[in-house]
Parts: C-alpha cells; structure tokens; sequence
C-alpha cells in the first residue's frame, strides 16, 4: 500500500492524469502479477532487458498521447534479441509519425505470455456517480468491443461475489476449458479482482483503471497491460 501511494504521488502535478504500462508497479504493489519487465529509453538498454529474458520479447511504446499501442503498430510481439535495436527505432518513429510532439516516455520490454495456453480477460473499474466504483470483469483482447460480454460489481467485492463475475459472462465455458483446451486458473482470476477492488477502495484518487488484457492461464493469470486516469 505504501509503494502504491509513492507512486501514485509521484505522478501528482503531472498535467497527464492519463497513465500506461509506467504504473505496472500499482498492480504489482497488489500483489496482482505482471510479467517481467521493464520501460527504457535507448536501445542499448533495451538490448540489456531483452537479453535478461528467456526467449523472444514483447516491446511496447509508452507515452501517456498514445493510449491504444497496437493501432499505431506500437506493440512488437516476438522480439529476439538481433530484431531489439531495429524494433526500438521503428516504435519511436511510429509514435512520432503518429503525433510529431507526443511525450514518449520511452519503450517497455516485457516477457511473452503464452497466449495459446491462456485467454485473455480484461478487469476494469469505473466510478459511476451512482453506484460508486463499479468492477468489470470480461473478456478481454480484442474481443472486449465486438462480444461485450462483461459483467459488474461494486467494489469492494467479497471473494464469493468475485467468483461469480466469472461464471456469468457469456464466455464463462472458454475459461473452464472448452474444446479440449485446458481450463484456466480461475482462483487467480478471483484472486485479481479482488486486488483490484482493494486497490481502487485505498485510492478514490484511481478514477478508472483497465487491465487489458489479464491473460488467464492454466496455472495462474498475468496482468500483460493497464491504463489509468487519476484525479
Ligand atoms: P494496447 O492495448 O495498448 O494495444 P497491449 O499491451 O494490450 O497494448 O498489447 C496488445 C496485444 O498484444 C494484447 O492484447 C496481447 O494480445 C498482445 N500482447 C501484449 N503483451 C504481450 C505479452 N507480454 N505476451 C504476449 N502477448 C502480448
Ligand atoms: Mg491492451
């Protein structure tokens, strides 16, 4: 709790109130897991980081002007450590191509989450200025927009009212293992959505907060990306 509200202080003052993958370290304050990772801003550095990871990486451009990374081709899947210095360049160009004077913070490089074994779910909140800070638990990815088969709670949740977001979205039968596919860890998944209702109860600063996607998988689950708007 204490990291959490460092970090959240220190993004006070800042005329953003929009934030990316830069507040990972929120998740991981909650005990909610990210993949291993790090934002840097010169290619040697990144080469650093990807050389510390088993097997290929996923690198990202963060900037609080670019909110949807992979519309602007701003998220590389699969980076091994000879592509990391041309992979770096082509991000920055794309932001800039994108909007010449964005604030790019720099790029993260992220290990890969097996998204073949796993499905990838979003949890979300938003404050409602009815019903207060309202959880959404869905399927995530780019599937989100086109199903909309999400499901609400207001925070803070029980354990019990967290499970049961998982067996009422529509798409409850693809997380207990449909088609031969193995079920996903949906302890983990209830898990994090009651992390998340801790953390935005802590903080009615956090005005919305999606983590898009939490990669569901067989044993455990992943926070892979988040964005925020704080007060
Ligand atoms: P954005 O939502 O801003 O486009 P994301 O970080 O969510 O950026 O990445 C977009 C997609 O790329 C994810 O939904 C996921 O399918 C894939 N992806 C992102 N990070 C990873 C990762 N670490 N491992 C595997 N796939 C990833
Ligand atoms: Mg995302």
């Amino acid at each position: 709790r204490e990291r959490a509200r460092e970090i959240l202080e220190s993004v006070k003052g800042r005329d953003d109130t929009r934030l990316g993958v830069e507040a990972m370290g929120l998740l991981d304050a909650y005990g909610i897991e990210t993949p291993q990772g790090e934002i840097v801003d010169s290619p040697a550095d990144a080469l650093d980081v990807a050389e510390n990871i088993d097997g290929g990486v996923v690198m990202k451009i963060v900037s609080p002007d670019i909110l949807h990374k992979s519309d602007i081709g701003g998220v590389k899947v699969g980076v091994e450590d000879g592509e990391v210095y041309d992979a770096y360049e082509d991000l920055i160009t794309r932001a800039r191509n994108y909007q010449p004077d964005a604030n790019i913070i720099g790029v993260q490089v992220q290990e890969m989450v097996d998204l073949d074994s796993g499905v990838e779910t979003i949890v979300g909140m938003n404050r409602d200025p009815q019903f207060g800070p309202l959880l959404m638990f869905g399927l995530g990815g780019i599937f989100v927009e086109v199903m909309e088969d999400t499901t609400f709670r207001v925070a803070p949740v029980s354990e019990n009212e967290a499970f049961e977001m998982t067996e009422e979205i529509d798409s409850a039968p693809l997380l207990r293992g449909a088609r031969g596919r193995d079920p996903v860890d949906i302890d983990e998944i209830t898990e994090t959505i009651q992390r998340l209702s801790q953390l935005v109860t802590d903080f009615p600063a956090i005005l919305e907060l999606d983590i898009n996607p939490l990669v569901a998988l067989p044993d455990g689950a992943q926070a892979v990306d988040v964005r925020l708007t704080v007060d």
